[in-house]
Parts: C-alpha cells; structure tokens; sequence
C-alpha cells in the first residue's frame, strides 16, 4: 500500500521568506505577506540539509502519486489544513507524429490539463488556499484572465473561504461561469487584467481581501514548484534540454527554475539546466521585448491582444524573475503570432489526437519557429507546457449535418 499523502504527516523546513530583488531575509515564516516592502515577490526558504537528511528521493516511491509527495519542500505545516481537489501527477506525451513528419528530435508535452479545474493554476492555488486556510484567512479575491479565478474559486470553497474574482470582459465565456458556479463573487470588468488587478488592490483594505494575484503573496510559487520537481522525477531525476513555456505572469517558469536550484541543493539531480524558454504571442510580448534589449524589466504593453487568453498578461511583478532565469539558463524568450498559435492549435489535434489550450498550442508554435531559426536542435528533447485543457476553449466549428429520413449516399462521406 502507498502512503496517502493527505493524511500521513510530514515534517516540514520552512524557515523564512526573502525579497526576490533585494534578497533581504527578515521575513518570518507563519504569518501573512504580501509582497516585499521593495513590491516585488517574496520567495520561501527551507532548510534543504534538514529535508536531505529526512527523506530521499527513493522514499518518494511509496507514496500515492499526487503533487503533495513533495511535502517537505512546500510550506503546509499542518496535514488537516491541506484542501485537495486531487491534483494528479500530469503525463509526460510524445507527439510521435508531429516528430516524424518534421523530422524533429524528442516532443514531449507535459499535460496540466489533467488537473483539477482543467488547468496548471490548481498547483498554485491548491498551495495558496492551503497556506490561506493555515493562516487564518477567510476572504480572497483575485484578478484573472480565467483559470486562476477557477482554481481560486473551487479551493475557497472547498476550504470555506470566501472569494472575489475580476475578470476582463471578454474572458471566455466557461471560465467567468466556472468560476460563479464554483462558489466565487465574479464580474466582468471593462479593462485587462492589470486594471482587475487594481480593482483587487484598492479594494484589499475596505474589504478585508487577501490577495492572491499572481506573485503578490508567496506561495502560488511553491505550489508551481511541483511542476519541476514531478517533471524531473517522471524523467528519472534528470532534466530536458529545453522547456517552452507559455509565460503571462511567469509563475511557473520561475518556480521551476525554484524548484531545480533545490533540487541540487538536495543532490536529487546534478547541475544541468534546461534552456528555459519564455513563449508569448506578438500581440503581447513585454518579456521578449525585454529580453531582445536586454533589460531587466518590462514596462507595460500597451493594447495587448491574442487569442491565448492565458498569456494576455501586459505587465508582469516578477518580470526580472523570468528574465534572469531565461538568460542564467541560457535559454531565449520567443513571440508567435496568432495564425501560428491557430495553426498549431489544429496541426497538433489532427496529426497527433492531442487537444492542447492555445497556450501550449503558442508553445509548439514557438518550437517549431526555434527549429527553424536554429535555436534549438533536432538532437534537443523539448518540453512543451500544455497547461489547460484543450476543452475550455472555442474550437473551429464543425457543421455537417445528415438526414436520416433522406437515402445516404455513403461514397460521399470520404
Ligand atoms: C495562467 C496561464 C498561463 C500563464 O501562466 P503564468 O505562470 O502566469 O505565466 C498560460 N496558459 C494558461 C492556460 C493559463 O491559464
């Protein structure tokens, strides 16, 4: 029998919390933060050589394969405050056809669909609604382009907390009926998620919100954190050569690059990189324009647009956290234009049965733009963030019909 991961204790080696740019360390663990007194997020710390001298990566195989076998390197203290949806490790899944037909090297896409609410967002919310319920919390709001708003609504209501959730007005229309159905306040609001996202701060003292916008409290990282660790335990405690990402807020490719420093901390692997490579779409891409200049910030992108909801971000808090972990890793930021997301989108779903978000549609819409420029190789085994289900999204219209009480004339159905 494997260990339930939900009800066997653990111990736990939070130790403090540091400003992500100032790399001052005085913030305590237990208590409720925001961001650093500097605006910028906080990271958690841990006591690695405690968690090294606690469990191995071996003792990770008797225990049931959900993304809280990880629990000495998260921050939920306390076993009862866990709130779990179930959130399943995520497949690993070659695009066989695809590979062939372009002759390219290893494609593999990690599938976040699979999770709770149909996207990557319950790993950081699971986290942060089970740190909320530990600290006491009993309001949350948020702003969000649809997922996130999904996740924060079913993980509150799942732990009796309270949320509010701002959406921009042409947000899919599943997600803001998601979100409602799942117990969250939501509305529609006449702007992009940044003028949500000062909706949610102005509002946060009047109403008693904690806010769990991206990177504006510290543990949606930790919880996107498991997407390294799983990612290098399904590969053997090794890593891929490259990883796409589809970067709005950045969340995940900043905790990723997190959750490999620890891990060689922990000699669970060596010191090996993947080249960690920022996706956007050219009607949103501050992070690529601040990449190609070679800044560390970028300044808000004016009249954003693209069909990738999920990356329709203009301005991000962690910005310099995602440009520092592309260029240590020596990986590159990318934009692809809709019509390759679009065409992406079909290509992977007729040639390979596999129904990706158009967010992780841009991602092998970027690869193959990187093929081609030579930016990556055919000898690269890539890594492609899907990170929604396909299904939550406008699919082309399929519209043939057939009446069954007229003669049907077979040989015209090829
Ligand atoms: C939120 C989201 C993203 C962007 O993730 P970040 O970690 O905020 O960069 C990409 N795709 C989908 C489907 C999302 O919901």
């Amino acid at each position: 029998m494997l260990e339930d991961n939900l009800t066997t204790d653990r111990p736990t080696f939070v130790t403090n919390l540091e400003c992500s740019i100032s790399g001052a360390d005085d913030y305590a663990a237990d208590e409720v933060h925001g961001l650093s007194r500097e605006g910028r997020p906080l990271l958690v710390r841990y006591d690695l050589s405690g968690v090294k001298a606690a469990v191995s990566r071996d003792d990770l195989a008797d225990r049931t394969h959900d993304f809280w076998r990880y629990r000495e390197l998260l921050p939920v203290r306390h076993t009862r405050n866990i709130v779990s949806l179930g959130e399943a490790m995520t497949p690993l899944v070659r695009l066989n056809n695809l590979e062939r037909e372009m002759g390219a090297g290893e494609i593999i896409v990690k599938d976040e669909g699979r999770l709770p609410t149909g996207s990557f967002k319950a790993r950081g919310l699971a986290m942060a609604v089970s740190m909320a319920k530990e600290l006491g919390i009993t309001k949350a709001a948020m702003p969000t382009n649809g997922n996130a708003g999904a996740a924060l609504a079913a993980y509150c209501s799942r732990a009796g907390i309270e949320s509010y959730v701002f959406c921009p007005e042409d947000t899919p229309e599943v997600n803001v009926r998601e979100i409602a159905l799942q117990g969250a306040k939501v509305w529609r609001v006449n702007g992009l998620i940044n003028d949500c996202g000062k909706i949610v701060g102005e509002g946060k003292e009047p109403m008693g919100w904690y806010d769990v916008s991206t990177l504006k409290e510290p543990y949606r990282i930790e919880g996107k954190k498991t997407m390294g660790l799983e990612l290098a335990e399904q590969l053997g405690w090794d890593v891929p050569d490259v990883i796409f990402y589809p970067t709005g807020g950045g969340t995940g490719l900043i905790s990723m690059w997190k959750a490999f420093a620890e891990l060689e901390a922990l000699d669970w692997i060596g010191a090996k990189r993947p080249r960690m490579v920022a996706v956007q779409a050219t009607g949103c891409a501050p992070i690529v324009k601040a990449f190609e200049e070679g800044v560390e910030h970028a300044p808000l992108w004016d009249d954003a647009h693209t069909i990738a909801s999920g990356i329709r971000v203009p301005v991000a808090v962690g910005d310099f956290l995602i440009l520092r972990a592309v260029s240590e890793s020596g990986g590159f930021a990318i934009a692809v234009t809709d019509e390759a997301i679009d065409q992406a989108h079909r290509d992977v779903a007729r040639k390979d049965g596999f129904l990706l978000c158009p967010e992780g549609a841009a991602t092998f819409a970027a690869y193959q733009q990187a093929l081609m420029d030579g930016r990556v190789s055919r000898q690269d085994r890539v890594v492609l963030f899907n990170c929604g289900s396909g299904l939550k999204y406008p699919m082309p219209p399929a519209e043939q019909f057939l009446d069954r009480t007229k003669p049907i004339d077979y040989g015209a159905l090829n």
